[in-house]
């Protein structure tokens, strides 16, 4: 039972699909209001989650669209221990991660739903990603919770759609269908990221 005593704690987070007014309920809550203004650091905050984003793309050595998440993993493997794993799971549930962490190491598995279509699955492993690079504990408060999967959407918005090559392939290609099939993301997704960036 060696094992069990290495073993400090298990982080685990489980992320659903909310509804979007779900989301809109939780973001608009007094709490959340309340938590937004406590965090004076929340838009530079916004600027380092881009950051982060973006760094990962460089190690990667991505330089255009899609992003494969391959490279992203491959380069994450470098410096975590990391898995992914397809799960099997109810359809309300998009992903999970589990963050295992000993005296002194720390392994981590991210899990996606394999029954959900390609760029939703694409979408949680970003989401995950983000998790873990962003230090995201297991789920707590449900007010904490919705800025964590905030924030991990900010990450994966950016990781799968950099700014700096949406800019480029937009002037080609100003097309959101056709943003979608090139970035392999959903034409929801491609079309908060062009409002986002003010190119329409
Ligand atoms: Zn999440």
């Amino acid at each position: 039972m060696l094992w069990m005593s290495r073993l400090l704690c298990v982080l685990t987070r489980i992320c659903l699909m909310k509804t979007s007014q779900q989301s809109n309920d939780s973001l608009n809550s007094p709490n959340k209001r309340k938590m937004q203004d406590d965090l004076p650091t929340f838009g530079p905050r916004k600027k380092l989650i881009k950051f982060l984003a973006q760094k990962v793309i460089k190690g990667a050595k991505i330089s255009n669209a899609p992003v494969s998440l391959q490279r992203v993993i491959e380069h994450l493997q470098t410096m975590h221990d990391l898995d992914v794993q397809k799960i099997t799971a109810g359809d309300k549930v998009s992903g999970l991660l589990v963050v295992c962490k000993e005296v002194d190491s720390e392994y981590s598995t991210i899990g996606f739903n394999g029954n959900h279509p390609w760029c939703r699955r694409r979408f949680t492993i970003a989401h995950e990603i983000g998790h873990l690079l962003l230090g995201h504990g297991c789920n707590k408060s449900m007010d904490d919770d919705s800025l964590n999967e905030t924030e991990a959407n900010q990450f994966a918005a950016e990781l799968l759609v950099p700014q700096s090559f949406l800019k480029k392939d937009f002037a080609q290609t100003p097309n959101i269908q056709d943003l979608a099939k090139l970035y392999r993301v959903s034409e929801q997704a491609i079309t908060i990221k062009v409002m986002g960036s003010r190119l329409l």
